[in-house]
């Protein structure tokens, strides 16, 4: 085989290449190469980030309530890298840190511990803004830290919930803040059920939750007296769309499609895109949307603009929100009907409330001095949900009251609402062909 000759022909080239060097020469080439070998055998200087886990027994405090939080075990930890993503940091000297959140922890306690100052959590909260995220603490929640050489803070993320992730990121000197939520997928339930007793009991035998029941009556409420009208043997048809994580249910829902079949007359609602419910014909059946969450006119003191300049730091401060010059204790109504999605206190926010109109709409309020709403409650167009104040981060009384479509904030003053009663002649065909399909999956048609 030529090869082996060709080896052979090197190997014995190689040797008396050996043969004919000086001593010396052949004596310094045998301890470069057991130099080479110690060398390769020393371990490695590496920069990964040292990786802390602890976790913190604080003293108690209270704690907010969260309904998916007991829902789910928090996901393993990601490497570092993917975790901050493309941020440009340099992980030399870094330390990363991951706690699980117990029972009286707080922020404040967590960035003490760690030697954080004060103010680097102020300017979180800050970054924040748009999110309303950085609240409370509750138990099971992950936080993981990335701190730099210099103990400066670099990254930090917690799992929020079931569907949402907060992280901020340092980039050019300023926290960048980042809320990824999971969709997740929609899917439709069919429930029926005949009237032998009260809506309530029947409607839960069916396997409706007690929200949904709500939404319900609430939908036909202006139609339809569940307590006086229904009568044994009357049937009722619902079709409920559930948001789904994973495969596990949020417990977040919406009632599609309502019909009250009775004795004289079939009752129907069906929800439309905008949050609100209409009959078969298209007619409004709760109160059309307002357009100020105030009584009266009154002066804007601030618009909405996006690319708002902070009047400091220079940087790009979005101002997401609408503001109204009213003094301390004037009363803030919800904008139309809706679900009270969180109520609470946030450091630049203040007292502020979250309310979901349908899956499309939501609404804020923040700075307010007094809340009358709870998280999972049911309003109203028009309910009295505050009082407007100074609370929070706020240079003098006003509201910030703030319009999202689909989590995106618009300008409140300027979008298109279904202010009207009647669904408008230009949508009166896709509410049709919605209409219909709520029908036909529920096989009425
Ligand atoms: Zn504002």
């Amino acid at each position: 085989m030529p090869f082996l000759i060709r080896l052979k022909a090197l190997l014995s080239a190689f040797i008396s290449f050996l043969n004919d060097l000086p001593r010396k020469h052949f004596f310094a080439l045998i301890i470069l190469f057991v130099c080479l070998l110690i060398i390769s055998f020393l371990p490695s200087q590496s920069v990964q980030p040292q990786h802390i886990k602890r976790q913190l027994v604080l003293p108690i405090q209270s704690v907010a309530q969260d309904k998916y939080s007991k829902a789910e075990p928090i996901e393993a930890l990601e490497p570092p890298r993917e975790v901050y993503g493309n941020a440009d940091i340099d992980f030399t000297g870094t330390r990363e840190i991951q706690w699980i959140i117990k029972e009286g922890d707080s922020l404040s306690i967590l960035f003490q511990t760690e030697g954080l100052s004060a103010a680097v959590l102020h300017e979180l909260q800050e970054a924040d803004k748009s999110h309303l995220r950085l609240g409370n603490l509750v138990p099971g929640q992950e936080i993981k830290l990335l701190i730099g050489a210099d103990n400066s803070l670099l990254a930090l993320k917690i799992k929020i919930d079931f569907a949402n992730t907060l992280s901020f990121v340092l980039k050019e000197g300023a926290y960048v803040s980042l809320l990824e939520t999971e969709e997740g997928v929609w899917r439709n339930s069919y429930f029926k059920g005949d009237i032998t007793g009260s809506f309530y009991i029947n409607a839960k035998e069916a396997g409706l939750s007690a929200g949904q029941i709500q939404q319900i009556s609430g939908a036909l409420q202006e139609k339809f007296d569940f307590n006086r009208q229904l009568r044994v043997g009357d049937t009722f048809h619902v079709l409920v769309s559930k948001q789904y994580i994973d495969g596990q249910y949020t417990y977040d829902s919406e009632v599609l499609a309502i019909l009250i079949k009775t004795s004289r007359q079939t009752y129907s609602a069906f929800l439309s895109e905008d949050g609100r419910y209409y009959d078969e014909n298209g007619k409004g059946l709760g109160k059309a949307y307002r357009r100020s969450p105030l009584d009266g006119r009154n002066r804007i003191s601030s618009s909405f603009n996006p690319k708002r300049l902070h009047p400091i730091t220079k940087r790009i401060s979005p101002h997401n929100g609408t503001d109204f010059a009213v003094g301390t204790g004037t009363k803030v109504y919800s904008i139309g009907d809706g679900i009270v999605q969180r109520a609470g206190y946030h450091p630049a926010a203040g007292n502020y409330i979250v309310i979901k109109h349908g899956r499309k709409y939501t609404t804020r309020y923040l700075h307010l001095s007094k809340i009358y709403v709870r998280a999972g409650q049911r309003l109203k167009m028009g309910h009295l949900i505050g009082h407007s104040g100074n609370t929070g981060r706020s240079t003098g009384a006003h509201l910030h009251y703030e319009f999202h479509i689909y989590n995106k904030p618009v300008n409140a003053m300027k979008v298109s609402l279904p202010l009207s009663q009647e669904i408008p002649k230009k949508d009166k065909k896709a509410f049709n062909e919605r209409r219909d399909g709520f029908l036909k999956e529920m096989g009425e048609i």
